[in-house]
């Protein structure tokens, strides 16, 4: 029974209402026939001059504001069945876990089509062709163990799966989504990035042709991730395959949880509302009490060590599940006393002849894109230098144009030297487009095709393309690592990988975890059937234990040096920490805001919470604005979450020049 306030004589419930606002409050409104069960409907409420849709959080009978300054609400919707109480619970955790406003999760949950305050009027899809069914094949014995390792009856698990590339992982993904299926539940499956795999999106389809599987992502049309996101929240589709987004769609019957390439930084959302949508997963997981499995050839440093303690299970698929499908012969070039062509060692180029004249495909792989990372002027020294971020323009000579990665913002190719008009300016360094024309010139005979962000914008060229490799219509690729992502091409038997060394030494000390990945990834392109794959890696460090590593196809060799660096620094997953990030037009005003921030009473209450000093983050100058970090680190998670929700509401308070801006991100990934 809901209590009613007071109001001029009348009793009205107050609608307690998630905004998609950044401030860690609900907003109360006056709605005259609400009650308990309308709590999780949307509700149209006025906002300023204007309306807004929100989702009713609580229905209750007083408000903390005096009630004469309470506006009524416009309208509660009922077109959708209320969001149900786990999905709350979930919103609640990320929103406390993340300190991210209570408001923004729920909302950012929802689809642009839900939050509209006039909605468009949707017509049906067209019914989508049926697909045609395949037969699953036999299990291999390493796919058994692991499968019958998983008990989905048994309530809430993590497994780790880590499976060499080939290695049949999706294989395990596809039975025990049968397995949910069967006991009449719902399957998530995320995966990084739905775009670059549209084969598992039919494999899932053309699996499981009676089951509704939907697709969940940010490139989806507005009306088309509405109706979808309908579908899965209604019960309808039982399968739903999405991106990171997908994490928090409600689903009344869910049973599984599946992340492949659980490693996949694009998990991590890192604008708006800042999250894992792994870690997330875990705790859906906990939550409903129902598995979740981690997938991945190459796992996150933090999900290895978890397996490693215990805290997670481990499944291992050390074979290719096709037996004739050898793992590729991984070959180190030492170029430092080599003569290189444009980047590309003798070695590198006579295998790409044998494969030419074999009739086989190569891949040179340099995940560096456009034609130079620069242009620059001998004579007075200037460079392309992005005048809104502290980064360089990148030349892009298909279409002569200079082009800031980081921001966007581009300009024609200047003729001269804008600062001292010499005309003979030159690029510097080497992308993929340079790295094409080359091989196109060395190389007359051959097709070659470039796949990067620029030549494939869209998932339609992404397909055509695929198809073309596929077809054995490319005898050369040079790509990004837009091609490393689970592609059978099984004409390609040679990779060559250029440009590794910059990520060994960086600064970030999660770039060798990276380079590791994508290196592991790409080579795994290379002979996936009958045909046996070599890879070729140029290195100016051959004796890099990292190389050794990827040499011997040795993850948890790798892993287990990379740990052992990692707890020497005090670094994740040996620690835990959370940063305040601060943009201002001034890096001063950034800094000294940390600075406040890093002074604040609060701290000295929490001993087991170290501060550092605020620093310029790596990438000082973005789109305009100064940006500063501060970093906060803990040994013990529990006492990093205490301490959080405590310090952000003490920075609330603190003065900050208008045009700061200022967050907190929680396991951060970039500094
Ligand atoms: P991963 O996801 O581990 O990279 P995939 O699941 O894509 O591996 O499997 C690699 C290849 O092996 C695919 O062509 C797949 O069809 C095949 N495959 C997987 N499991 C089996 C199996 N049990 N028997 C035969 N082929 C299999
Ligand atoms: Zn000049
Ligand atoms: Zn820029």
């Amino acid at each position: 029974m809901v209590k009613m306030a007071a109001l001029a004589g009348k009793s009205m419930p107050v609608l307690r209402v998630a905004l998609d606002l950044p401030l860690h409050r609900l907003f109360d409104y006056l709605a005259e026939d609400a009650s308990a069960v309308d709590i999780g409907l949307r509700v149209r409420v006025p906002f300023g001059r204007g309306e807004k849709v929100g989702v009713i959080v609580e229905v209750a009978d007083a408000s903390d504001w005096p009630v004469d300054q309470l506006k009524p609400a416009l309208e509660i919707l009922r077109d959708l069945p209320p969001l149900p109480p786990d999905f709350f619970g979930l919103c609640e955790f990320a929103s406390t876990y993340y300190q991210a406003p209570l408001g923004e999760v729920v909302l950012q949950a929802l689809p642009v089509g839900l939050k509209r305050v006039d909605p468009p009027q949707r017509r049906n899809a067209r019914a989508a062709k049926k697909p045609v069914g395949i037969e699953a094949p036999a299990l291999t014995e390493e796919q058994a163990n692991a499968l019958s390792a998983i008990n989905p009856a048994a309530g809430f698990s993590v497994n780790l799966l880590h499976g060499v590339t080939g290695s049949g992982k999706t294989e395990v993904y596809l039975r025990l989504v049968e397995q949910a299926l069967a006991a009449g539940r719902q399957a998530l499956l995320l995966v990084p990035e739905i775009n670059l795999t549209p084969q598992l999106e039919d494999r899932v389809r053309a699996r499981f042709t009676e089951a509704g599987v939907v697709s969940l992502h940010s490139e989806l049309a507005e009306a088309a991730r509405e109706r979808n996101w309908r579908a899965a929240f209604a019960g309808e589709a039982s399968i739903v395959l999405g991106t990171r987004l997908s994490i928090f769609t409600p689903l009344p019957r869910l049973g599984l949880i599946v992340i492949d390439e659980e490693h996949d930084p694009s998990f991590k959302q890192q604008d708006g509302m800042r999250y894992s949508a792994r870690d997330v997963g875990v705790f859906r997981a906990h939550q409903l009490e129902i598995p979740i499995l981690l997938g991945s050839a190459t796992p996150s440093l933090e999900s290895w060590s978890n397996a490693l303690s215990g805290r997670y299970g481990l499944l291992r698929l050390n074979q290719r599940a096709n037996p004739e499908a050898k793992l590729p012969a991984v070959h180190i070039i030492d170029t430092r006393r080599k003569k290189l062509q444009e980047g590309v060692s003798e070695p590198l180029i006579a295998a790409i002849k044998e494969r030419l004249a074999r009739g086989e495909q190569s891949l040179v792989f340099l995940n560096r894109r456009g034609y130079a990372p620069v242009l620059a002027c001998p004579a007075c020294g200037w460079i392309s230098r992005c005048t809104r971020c502290a980064a360089n323009m990148v030349l892009h000579l298909a279409d002569r144009r200079l082009r800031c990665h980081h921001c966007g913002c581009e300009h024609r190719v200047p003729k001269a030297c804008p600062t001292c008009g010499n005309q003979d300016i030159h690029p510097f360094g080497r992308g993929t487009q340079r790295l094409e024309g080359w091989i196109k010139e060395q190389f007359p005979e051959a097709r070659v095709l470039r796949v990067d962000r620029d030549s494939v914008k869209s998932r339609k060229q992404w397909e055509a393309m695929l198809e073309l490799i596929h077809g054995g219509e490319a005898d050369i690729l040079v790509g990004t690592q837009m091609l490393a992502k689970g592609h059978d091409f099984p004409k390609l038997t040679l990779v060559g990988a250029l440009g590794a060394d910059a990520a060994l030494y960086a600064a970030d000390w999660r770039a060798p975890e990276r380079l590791f990945g994508q290196l592991m990834q790409v080579a795994g392109r290379a002979g996936r059937a009958e045909l046996k794959g070599e890879v070729l890696i140029q290195t100016e460090y051959p004796d890099h234990p990292l190389f050794a590593a990827l040499v011997e196809h040795d993850y948890p060799g790798f892993a287990a040096q990379q740990l052992k660096e990692r707890e020497q620094a005090g670094f994740p997953p040996y620690a835990f920490q959370a940063v305040l990030r601060a943009e201002a037009p001034e890096m001063a005003d950034a800094i000294a805001f940390l600075g406040a921030a890093a002074s604040l009473p609060v701290i000295a209450e929490h001993d087991k919470v170290m501060i550092y000093d605020p620093v310029p983050m790596r990438l000082a100058r973005l789109a305009s604005l100064e940006r500063g970090q501060l970093l906060a680190e803990s040994y013990s998670r529990p006492a990093l979450q205490q301490f959080l929700p405590r310090w952000r509401e003490s920075i609330e308070g603190l003065k900050a020049p208008s045009r700061l801006r200022w967050h907190i991100e929680v396991d951060p990934l970039e500094f």
